[in-house]
């Protein structure tokens, strides 16, 4: 029997030996694509190519493309589980024309590969081809109908025609498109799983299991623009998408693409886990909670090795949804606990050899499964709970649907997203009323973005709308200084063109150009000022809005006049702020060096006071780690290596291994600052190159120092480094040191012997607090015995002790321990005592459970007899306490507690 990994080879060495390029899978998270939030397909990378706004590397590529679908267009999560063959994660083989072979070469190697080389019987497969479209304006697909049975075995009677739903591929609401022909087979009559719908009749396309689609041929003529029209590409294309667990099924002669190599190694890690046995059969609780589980688990480890992460928005959401679901049906299989993050490693196992970025990053992305579904699992038990009360509301309503509001709260409060509790509604039969949830969605949205607004009332939110002119900038990455001209300014009410502008509130200043760097990048923007002969402006900060840039910050003398001539000058911040960027890319490398290729960077500050750098790493570096970084960094520094940057075109950038950050967008060109690069010539010979627009140091040497002064995790596989290079260096040093002298003089050794002073003290400290505490502890047996006097004098009532009495002066933990003790000798008894700290007041009372159901709180008492005492108070019907200013008034307060205990037992 051939392996999944075998098949894959087989199919990418066919393609080969007909000249086919092999290219790896693009990221399941789309690099420069706003439209899409996943791969969907194999043609995902290759749009702009469709598109013809990038020539094609190769005229005919092959690969193995990783896709999730699980949102938009292509949206199969609700079929996981339910049957064998859909999957949200799942491989699409492919083979590639770009405008070199058409119809008769896809048709005829399809063929070849499923017939001759896997030898999967000719008899079992159908083709289908378009039919045609009018609403479109498309004929049917004539020539692919004469083609299958012209360059294939396959009698004419099984290529049969259908409409744009199953025979149009289209990657999404616009874009390249065109008519398809798959190949399906027939899986035998077993296999129907529609047996019981009337009037069903197993056939291609017919919705049931028993024929299967295995390869999908798309011919991408079209694009598809927005408004729905059709335009013909300049070229022809040839897109053909294979489901690789779908084959290997056919191929391992499985029922189901579960039991293939594929799955079956994480069923079974799964059910070593949890003690529960697979036994592979549909409409089964369990077994589908094994599927759904092996399904997501995929989802996740490639979607999170690529870049997304647990979040709730966007990406982040979708990844979330299905990690909570899988949790979810982890309760099917017992488990409580976390134990999803367990399976990353077989996974690994399986696919690591395919696609090396998941055992790369695979403990990184084991942090982050662990952590979601723990800080869910604190919540899902109770959610359920919750769930379980709405349904059975809904299911003695009429309509048998349960609440916007439930489905809100449990969103809101337990962390179910709308999608799991439809699900949970499904498997009742149920309904959700989602209006109503959207609509209480959207209401919290309001209050959130009104409550953002407030806070962030600057400048910049002035000019919504407007379009602003474009500044020229490049001047940042080569001086400090320039002249230019104003062309406008912006004020609170918006951008002008005209006008003066005169000492005043925050204003912003645009100029035609300017050598101010506006933030971004994680880099601040720059402060400085702008003069001209008669004023001159603040500049407090420096910001973008879209090519505009915007100067921040007040008149500080005199007035300018828009045309003026002026000066622009940059703080001299810039310079520590250039030593700490081109330290953070040091930073990055050193970090890979001695933690490994996994670190990857998540976020960066870079300020002129330190810097700060955000990386993926599922464990806290070690001090010698963090030691060996940090001298790394310093050796570089010590070279002093030059620093250069050029511009170049992404696909070069990414082909010299430059490093950019994930689910950054970046456009066609990109800036590469390279570390260790003589000129922009020798880009290839620096050790650091980084995609990044930041302004930098041209030699290292400039950096000066280097130190690291925090490490910490920020979020589950997510840590941070704080360091310090060139006048942040000096001025903690400086700061130190002065420390240092300062404690030698008080603690009067010469600072060498510090160290040892003060462990001296700290013994000495220890010691004190021993003796401290063993002559409190006798204090406290005082309060005890005085207690154990009480209760001897107490009252009776019935069985019920009424124990109320002074204590000498006490602490408060002391007193609340006696009052635990008088409850507990007692048995039944309410407690007030009270006592006189500093001149303050006191007040505690304990009641009994037995007590309680008669009515007596201690709360109660406590808020009646606080006044007495000038204080308030309250707790809890078992304990309670108050304060008092006036301790004068205690045995008053004593008095009224006995009375109103007494009255309530009714004595
Ligand atoms: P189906 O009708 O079975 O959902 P599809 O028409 O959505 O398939 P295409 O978009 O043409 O499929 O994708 C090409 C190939 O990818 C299919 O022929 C199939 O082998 C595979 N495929 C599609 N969706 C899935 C999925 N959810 N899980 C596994 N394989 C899939
Ligand atoms: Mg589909």
């Amino acid at each position: 029997m051939k392996s999944a990994k075998q098949i894959r080879s087989e199919f990418i060495d066919f393609f080969r030996s007909k000249d086919h390029e092999f290219v790896h899978s693009s990221p399941i998270v789309p690099i420069d694509d706003e439209t899409l939030l996943f791969a969907n397909a194999g043609m995902n990378q290759f749009k702009n190519v469709f598109l013809g706004l990038t020539p094609a590397q190769y005229p005919r590529v092959a690969n193995s493309q990783k896709c999730l679908r699980v949102s938009g267009k292509h949206n199969d999560l609700e079929q996981v589980g339910k049957d064998t063959y859909h999957h949200t994660f799942f491989e699409m083989l492919g083979n590639w024309s770009f405008d070199d072979y058409f119809k008769a070469e896809a048709i005829e190697w399809a063929w070849e590969l499923l017939t001759k080389v896997w030898g999967i019987n000719p008899n079992l497969l159908y083709a289908t081809v378009f039919a045609g479209d009018p609403i479109d304006g498309l004929p049917k697909d004539d020539e692919a109908a004469r083609l299958w049975p012209r360059v294939t075995a396959i009698p004419a009677e099984r290529v049969l025609a259908f409409g744009k739903k199953d025979n149009f591929w289209e990657m999404g609401e616009t874009g390249p498109c065109g008519p398809c022909s798959e190949i399906h087979i027939d899986l035998g009559p077993d296999r129907c799983d529609m047996k019981n719908v009337q009037g069903h009749k197993c056939q291609v396309n017919a919705g049931c299991a028993r024929y299967i689609e295995l390869w999908n041929l798309v011919f991408i003529q079209f694009n598809r623009q927005p408004g729905s029209e059709l335009v013909p590409l300049p070229a022809r294309y040839v897109d053909t998408g294979a489901g690789l667990e779908r084959i290997v099924a056919v191929m391992q002669n499985k029922s189901s693409n579960y039991d293939t190599d594929l799955f079956m190694p994480i069923i079974d890690r799964a059910s070593d886990i949890t003690g529960h046995k697979y036994t592979s059969q549909l409409g089964n609780k369990t077994d589908n909670a094994f599927r759904v589980i092996a399904d997501h688990i995929r989802s996740l480890v490639f979607a999170i090795t690529d870049g997304a992460t647990p979040s709730n928005e966007g990406r982040g959401y979708v990844i979330r949804r299905i990690l909570r679901r899988a949790s979810r049906f982890g309760r099917e299989l017992g488990m409580h606990e976390p134990f999803i993050y367990k399976l990353v490693p077989v996974l690994v196992d399986c696919l690591g050899d395919a696609f090396g970025e998941i055992a790369e990053r695979s403990d990184y992305v084991s942090t982050v499964i662990e952590s979601e579904e723990a800080s869910f699992g604190r919540t899902l038990d109770r959610g359920i709970e919750i769930f379980n009360a709405a349904a059975k509301r809904a299911r003695k309503s009429e309509d048998k649907i349960i609440s916007g509001e439930d489905a809100f709260q449990l969103y809101d409060t337990y962390g179910f997203p709308l999608d799991l509790t439809e699900l949970m509604a499904k498997e009742r039969g149920l309904k959700v009323d989602t209006a109503k949830f959207s609509e209480l969605m959207e209401e919290q949205r309001k209050r959130a973005r009104a409550a953002l607004v407030k806070d962030s009332l600057s400048i910049t939110d002035k000019v919504s709308g407007q379009v602003l002119p474009e500044t020229e900038d490049l001047h940042k990455y080569h001086t400090d200084q320039c002249d230019a001209a104003i062309v406008g300014f912006i004020d609170s009410d918006g951008f002008k063109d005209k006008g003066r502008i005169e000492a005043s509130a925050q204003a912003g200043l645009v100029l035609d150009k300017t050598c101010f760097y506006a933030e971004a990048g994680g880099q601040v923007g720059d402060c400085g000022y702008i003069k001209s002969d008669k004023a001159q402006f603040i500049v407090e900060n420096t910001t973008k809005i879209a090519n505009c840039i915007v100067h921040q910050g007040k008149v500080a003398e005199g007035a300018f006049e828009i045309g003026e001539n002026v000066q622009a000058v940059v703080s001299k911040d810039r310079n520590s702020i250039k030593k700490n960027h081109t330290a953070t890319h040091v930073l990055q490398w050193a970090l890979r060096q001695v933690l490994g290729e996994s670190v990857a960077q998540q976020g960066s500050f870079v300020g002129p006071d330190y810097l700060r750098f955000d990386f993926t790493h599922p464990k806290a570096p070690t001090a010698e780690q963090l030691k060996q970084t940090e001298n790394l960094v310093r050796e570089k520094i010590a070279e002093d290596l030059p620093v250069a940057w050029t511009v170049m075109p992404i696909d070069q950038a990414r082909k010299l291994g430059a490093m950019a950050l994930f689910g950054e967008k970046y456009g066609d060109e990109v800036r590469v600052v390279a570390v260790g690069a003589g000129d922009q010539n020798h880009i290839g010979e620096a050790f650091s190159r980084e995609f990044c627009g930041g302004t930098h140091v041209d030699r290292l040497g400039a950096i000066g120092g280097f130190k690291i002064i925090k490490e910490e995790s920020i979020s589950a596989g997510v840590r941070r480094i704080t360091a310090l290079t060139g006048l942040g260096l000096n001025a903690h040093l400086e700061k130190a040191s002065d420390i240092v002298d300062e404690l030698s003089v008080m603690l009067k050794v010469p600072s060498e012997a510090l160290v040892d002073r003060v462990g001296q003290l700290l013994t000495d400290n220890k010691k004190l607090s021993k003796k401290l505490k063993s002559a409190s502890r006798a204090s406290g047996s005082d309060a005890m015995a005085e207690a154990k006097q009480l209760l001897e004098k107490a009252e009776k009532i019935g069985e019920s002790s009424i124990i109320v009495g002074r204590l000498s002066t006490t602490s408060i933990e002391q007193a609340r321990e006696a009052v635990d003790l008088l409850k507990k000798k007692a048995k039944s008894a309410a407690v007030v005592l009270g006592f006189d700290e500093d001149g303050k007041a006191t007040l505690l009372a304990g009641v009994t459970n037995d007590l309680i159901e008669k009515g007596l709180k201690a709360g109660d008492v406590v808020k009646e007899i606080a006044p007495i005492v000038d204080g308030g108070g309250g707790g809890r019907p078992q304990m309670a306490q108050a304060g008092g200013k006036n301790p004068k008034k205690i045995n008053d307060a004593l008095a009224r507690a006995a009375g109103i205990i007494k009255e309530k037992l009714g004595a």
